[in-house]
């Protein structure tokens, strides 16, 4: 398994020289060797490009790529000795299970005895063991499929293993168990694993560092609780998150920020922010405090509530701004007039959507 070091690595489909323009804009950032990483973002916002671009089916219009401190940029995918799980399941049905996930060590010259003692190590960890003397072509489209998540992870000596929305086809049911065996194959199997997806669930379960990609940019790198905590960026904010967060236009001076006439204090005081910026605040639905009116709360109206069970949201409404607010277990408020307070250490400050750090 390798460290992978991105320098200033950016990919045009031929859209011109303008940076702007790139399926993938300037990125540097290094990927620690034996890490899990998420590539996520919506669709067509560069994920796949960065992944073909690691794997050597794209090659960089700009900059490089490291392996190990190598520069394996114009290597061929062979040569870059990585493994691939795609979308869809990549398998012989004419082959046994157990031929499937040794062909990958077999085309590697690997000794048989090694082959049968992998093989049968990852049949036990994807729960394969029984299929294992099986033809493919008789198994359902998911076991299909986690014989090709088997033979992704089968050899122990690639640089990295790269999943392309791997559980696309998986039936839901199949998929919570999955995804959470992933993560744990990941702890046994200590490989580099670059997991790209859509799906937020599937990123903040399998990955200890989720690169989220907005508009083929890479807006921000963090663990799930840095992403939820602390976005750096609104997109990041708005993206994860479920409502996201909500952003609010406002005028901040110093220690106050100013949301259509009410004010709120901040826990840190921002004197600089960059002349004729767009500033925002941004305020996750789970640190706004609902409660019945009162002094020295924000007065709001409650507009409609979304019952998702053991968690309600409040969709509510302070003057003409409109948010989400997560409201308290068992508080049924009396009309539709409430008491917000927000707690301060998690409202953030934005200015042309990145996160300013205040004093
Ligand atoms: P999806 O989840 O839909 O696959 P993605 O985040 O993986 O999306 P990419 O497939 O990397 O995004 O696409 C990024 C941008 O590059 C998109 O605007 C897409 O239309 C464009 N693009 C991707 N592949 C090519 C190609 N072979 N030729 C030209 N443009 C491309």
């Amino acid at each position: 398994m390798a460290r992978i070091d991105l320098v200033d690595l950016a990919h045009s489909y031929g859209n011109g020289d303008d940076p702007e323009s790139y399926a993938l804009k300037p990125v540097t950032m290094t990927w620690r060797q034996g890490g899990a990483y998420a590539l996520l973002g919506p669709s067509g916002c560069g994920k796949t490009t960065l992944l073909n671009l690691i794997s050597g089916i794209v090659t960089p219009s700009r900059g490089k790529i490291l392996f190990d401190g190598v520069d394996i940029s114009r290597a061929s995918t062979r040569e870059r000795n990585i493994a691939q799980v795609f979308q869809f399941p990549v398998i012989y049905d004419t082959m046994t299970v157990g031929e499937n996930l040794a062909f990958p060590l077999k085309n590697r010259g690997v000794p048989k005895s090694e082959i049968d003692k992998r093989v049968a190590e990852i049949a036990r960890l994807l729960d394969l063991t029984p299929d294992l003397n099986r033809k493919a072509t008789r198994l359902t489209a998911d076991a299909k499929q986690k014989i090709s998540l088997g033979r992704g992870l089968v050899r122990s000596d690639v640089a990295a293993v790269l999943f392309d929305e791997p559980l696309t086809v998986i039936d839901p049911e199949l998929k919570w168990q999955l995804r959470s065996k992933l993560k744990a194959l990941h702890r046994e199997l200590d490989l580099t694993m670059i997991y790209v997806t859509h799906d937020q669930t599937e990123a903040l379960t399998f990955a200890d560092t989720v690169v989220v990609m907005h508009d083929g940019r890479v807006v921000q790198s963090g663990t799930p609780a840095e992403l939820f905590d602390k976005p750096a960026h609104t997109f990041v904010g708005y993206f994860i998150g479920s409502p996201g967060m909500n952003i609010l236009s406002a005028e901040v001076k110093g220690r106050e920020a100013r949301i259509d006439g009410h004010t709120l204090t901040l826990a840190r005081s921002y004197d600089a922010l960059p002349a004729g910026a767009k500033i925002e605040i941004g305020v996750r639905p789970e640190f706004v405090d609902v409660a019945a009116p009162a002094p020295g709360l924000l007065a709001a109206n409650i507009e409609r509530v979304d019952d998702l069970g053991r968690i309600r949201f409040a969709r509510v409404r302070v003057g003409d701004v409109k948010f989400a607010a997560r409201l308290p277990a068992g508080f049924s408020p009396s009309g539709s007039a409430i008491g917000l307070k927000f707690d301060p250490a998690y409202v953030h400050v934005y200015a042309d959507s990145r996160l300013v750090e205040g004093a």
